[in-house]
C-alpha cells in the first residue's frame, strides 16, 4: 500500500496518522524526539534531525507523499525532501507561515486585513516603539506557539520594564497593535490538487495565557460574518495553491470586521471539534487532500464544545469526564503532564442547535465541569 510520510511527532501527527491508517495507508513518522505522541501510531518511525540530509533522503524515499505537522523544518530541509517525494502543502506555503513578517506581508499583498504591525530589527528600534502606541504585543517572528515568545505591553510602564532587557531580545521582532476583539474565530479550509475546496464551520475560540482552551462550533456569530470568514479562507487557499488543510485564525473586532491573526497550513487545535461533530474530520480531510482523494462536503452533524486538557490540573479531572455521557476523550499518550502542556482534549457533543447557552464562549467563563 501507499505510504504517507509525516514530518513531526506531536499530537497532530498522531491524529493524522490514525486518519491515514483508517484509509488504508501506511504511515512513516519522522520525529526528532524519542518518545513522541505520533510514534506509537506509525507503521514506520525514523528518529533523526530535520536538518540531516541523509536522514531526510532516506525518509523521503520510503514515502509516496509527505506532509507535516511540525512547521519549523528549514527551507533547505523541505526542498531536500521535495527532491525525492511530493510534499503537500508546498514548501512555499510553509515558509510563508513560518515567519510572521512574511506571513503578514503576504496576507497584506492579498488585500486581507491584519492588525497594524511593524517590524523591529534592533534594540535601538525597539526603544523608539512608544510612537507605535499601547497596548501592543511583541512577538518573535519564528518558532512561536501557544503564545510563547510574546511580550504583552499594556502600557508605557510594561514597555520601560521590557527595555531593560532590550539588548537580549531575539530580533527581528514584530510589534502588533493589540486588537480589542469581540471574539476569536477560526476556519479550517481544505483544498486538493483538483482545486476542490471545503470549509468546516467557523468555530469560536477562547485562549488563556496564549493557549487555546476551548473551541465551540458553530461560532455564535451572524451567518453573514461566518460566510465572510469562509470566503476569506477559500480565497486564501486558492491564492496560496494550498494542497492539504489549513487553519485560519481570525479576530472579529468590535465593528464586526474580520482581521487575520495567523495561518497554519496543517491540522489545527481549533479544528479538533470536527473529530466528533463531522463525518469526515479535519485529519481525514487533510489526508484525503494530500493523497488526491475526493473531498466530501465538510458537513457538521452536531454542535461541539472542545476543551483542551492542559497540564496536571486538567488531567486530574479525567475520572469525572469518563463518567460523562456525551464526552469523547482524546489523549495524546504524553507521559509527563507538565503545566501548560497539551495532554489531550475532550469533545462534548450536542444535537445540532443544542449547544447549551451557558457554553457559548462570548457569554461565559469556561470551566471544565458542566
Ligand atoms: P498558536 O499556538 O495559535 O500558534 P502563537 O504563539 O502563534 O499561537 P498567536 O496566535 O499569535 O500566538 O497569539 C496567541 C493568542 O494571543 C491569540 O490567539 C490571541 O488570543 C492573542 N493575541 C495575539 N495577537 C493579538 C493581537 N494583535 N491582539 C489581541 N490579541 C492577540
Ligand atoms: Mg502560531
Ligand atoms: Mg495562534
Amino acid at each position: 500500500g501507499a505510504c504517507i510520510g509525516i514530518v513531526g511527532g506531536g499530537q497532530l501527527g498522531r491524529m493524522s496518522a490514525v486518519a491515514a491508517a483508517r484509509l488504508g495507508y501506511k504511515v512513516h513518522i519522522l520525529s526528532n524526539s524519542k518518545p513522541s505522541p505520533a510514534a506509537e501510531t506509525a507503521a514506520y518511525l525514523t528518529i533523526g534531525s530535520y536538518d540531516d540530509p541523509v536522514c531526510l533522503e532516506k525518509f523521503a524515499r520510503s514515502c509516496d507523499v509527505i506532509t507535516f505537522e511540525f512547521e519549523n523544518i528549514s527551507a533547505e530541509g523541505l526542498s531536500h525532501l521535495a527532491r525525492f517525494c511530493p510534499v503537500h502543502p508546498s514548501g512555499r506555503i510553509l515558509e510563508i507561515s513560518q515567519d510572521r513578517i512574511t506571513e503578514k506581508t503576504t496576507l497584506g499583498s492579498f488585500g486581507l486585513p491584519v492588525a497594524p504591525w511593524r517590524e523591529i530589527i534592533s534594540a535601538d528600534e525597539l526603544r523608539s516603539l512608544s510612537s507605535f502606541g499601547f497596548p501592543c504585543i511583541l512577538k518573535t517572528t519564528r518558532f512561536g506557539y501557544d503564545g510563547k515568545g510574546q511580550f504583552r505591553l499594556d502600557d508605557e510602564e510594561a514597555f520601560r520594564t521590557l527595555l531593560e532587557k532590550a539588548d537580549t531580545l531575539p530580533y527581528p521582532l514584530v510589534a502588533e497593535q493589540k486588537i480589542d476583539f469581540a471574539r476569536e474565530v477560526s476556519v479550517m479550509v481544505a483544498r486538493n490538487a483538483e482545486g476542490t475546496i471545503r470549509c468546516f464551520d467557523v468555530s469560536e475560540n477562547y485562549h488563556q495565557q496564549g493557549i487555546l482552551r476551548v473551541s465551540i462550533a458553530p461560532a455564535p456569530i451572524m451567518p453573514l460574518l461566518a460566510e465572510k470568514a469562509q470566503t476569506l479562507a477559500t480565497e486564501l487557499a486558492e491564492k496560496l495553491g494550498l494542497i492539504g488543510i489549513m487553519g485560519v485564525e481570525l479576530f472579529e473586532d468590535r465593528n464586526g470586521n474580520l482581521l487575520v491573526n495567523e495561518i497554519a497550513p496543517r491540522p489545527h487545535n481549533s479544528g479538533h471539534w470536527t473529530m466528533n461533530a463531522c463525518l469526515v474530520d479535519q485529519f481525514e480531510m487533510h489526508i484525503r487532500a494530500v493523497t488526491g482523494l475526493p473531498l466530501p462536503p465538510a458537513r457538521r452533524h452536531s454542535d461541539a464544545y472542545m476543551h483542551n486538557l492542559i497540564g496536571p490540573d486538567d488531567m486530574a479531572l479525567l475520572p469525572g469526564i469518563f463518567q460523562e455521557e456525551n464526552a469523547s476523550i482524546h489523549l495524546y499518550g504524553k507521559e509527563e503532564a507538565r503545566p501548560g502542556r497539551k495532554m489531550g482534549h475532550v469533545n462534548r457533543i450536542f444535537p445540532r442547535g443544542g449547544l447549551p447557552g451557558s457554553m457559548v464562549l462570548s457569554s461565559y467563563q469556561p470551566r471544565l465541569e458542566g
